[in-house]
């Protein structure tokens, strides 16, 4: 199959290996708000990923992180007068919930950062020992300087990637940085976070060396595919990279990158200041998780895409009318060949997972079934091929 690279910006052939598992690493979610159509749309293209390397007969082993060490997560728990373990078991069972009724299948590994951090402290003593990283009062940075591929992935120039890494989250007035750009590994963090103890004192990971540390224990210091949504095409991937490869010495840490595009509503970005958060559980309350997935998956997963709920009745259809003739009753009459259609499909799906097209064809096809059973026709094999990759794609089939 083919796969997109952002790093390389091209197909890249991925041979599925048979003889091997395949390492996955999507990062997940900072457990405060979870989950809105935004993650769902990340994570089903993901679970859509291992299933369909699993129906390939791959074994896949996907481990996918909770940030619950994170900014956020610590204003919101004081805001609402709870503690944050009580906000992010409490957010993280939601997630949980969420991913059953969206049929998304659970990861192989799902660790916490806060679980992590002896797996953090050794990269961080060890890129300070390499000299990428340095020390000042008890907060370590990563020196971006010592890195003449920092922020390829991101394709821009030093002025606009700042910019950017500004808008998420850098502080680039921290009198402590070398580089407005170098980024934290270690922070004493504000006086009620939680802390751990560390060689540079008391205080609490960066979120980039989270990431870094956990996919390294998880799944090895190379791993096949990481992924996540765009929005971490930077500042974050670029500094896993960044973080990771001196450490294990081995490059590249990811043989490919994937991102799938940002989640908008009616036009508007989708994001807690605007209130205009839509939320996978209502969702799936009102349309079921056919419909939601057929929908979700009706872009391909590199573009952006725009949920309006005014399409969503039209995608309740599509996915009863599928159902319907998936559960048709065969007749006796001239068979029904779906081959090329079926070449057609797996066609598709080879094609950097082409969602719209797989559909469509899943459309056809249905369509195909439904009016030879009405002649009378011998269905059986084909329903059957195609109830097959339907549940490949992660649809609930009675
Ligand atoms: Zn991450």
């Amino acid at each position: 199959m083919y796969l997109f690279s952002s790093l390389s910006r091209i197909k890249e052939p991925f041979h599925v290996p048979l003889d091997r598992p395949i390492t996955l690493y999507v990062c997940g979610v900072t457990p405060y708000d979870t989950t809105h159509i935004g993650h769902a749309r990340t994570f089903l293209v993901f679970d859509l990923l291992v299933r369909y390397l699993r129906w390939q007969g791959a074994e896949v082993r996907y481990c996918q992180n909770v940030t619950d060490i994170d900014d956020p997560l610590f204003e919101r728990a004081r805001r609402d007068g709870v503690s944050w373990q009580q906000l992010s078991e409490q957010q993280t069972d939601q997630l949980l919930t969420d991913y059953t009724g969206m049929n998304i299948l659970m990861p192989t590994y799902f660790p916490r950062a806060s679980e992590e951090i002896d797996a953090m402290l050794p990269m961080i003593q060890r890129l300070i020992e390499l000299g990428h990283a340095y020390e000042v009062e008890g907060e370590v940075y990563f020196s971006i300087k010592t890195d003449p591929e920092f922020g390829k992935m991101a394709r821009m120039g030093y002025e606009e990637l700042l910019a950017l890494a500004n808008q998420r989250g850098n502080k680039p007035h921290d009198p402590k940085k070398r580089d407005p750009l170098d980024f934290v590994l270690w922070q004493r963090g504000q006086p009620d976070d939680p802390t751990w103890p560390s060689p540079w004192g008391i205080g609490r990971p960066g979120w980039h060396i989270e990431c870094s540390a956990m996919s390294t224990r998880y799944l090895g210091d190379q791993i096949d595919i990481h992924g996540g949504g765009a929005d971490l095409l930077f500042p974050h991937h670029p500094c896993e990279i960044a973080q990771t490869e001196p450490v294990t010495g081995k490059r590249p840490f990811v043989h490919i990158w994937m991102h799938a595009g940002l989640v908008w509503l009616d036009g508007e970005k989708m994001s807690k200041s605007r209130g205009n958060l839509v939320f996978a559980r209502d969702a799936l309350r009102e349309h079921g998780p056919n419909a939601l997935r057929w929908y979700l998956l009706s872009q391909h997963y590199r573009e952006d895409f725009d949920y309006s709920p005014a399409a969503m009745p039209h995608y309740v259809q599509l996915a009863a009318d599928f159902i319907e003739a998936v559960t048709v009753i065969s007749g006796s009459g001239p068979e029904l060949d779906l081959t090329p259609v079926l070449q057609e499909f797996d066609a598709a799906m080879a094609d950097d997972l082409n969602t719209p097209a797989a559909l469509a064809l899943l459309h056809a096809m249905a369509g195909e079934i439904r009016a030879a059973a009405a002649d009378g026709r011998k269905v059986e094999a084909a329903v059957e091929e195609v109830r097959d990759r339907a549940i490949m794609m992660g649809f609930v089939l009675q």
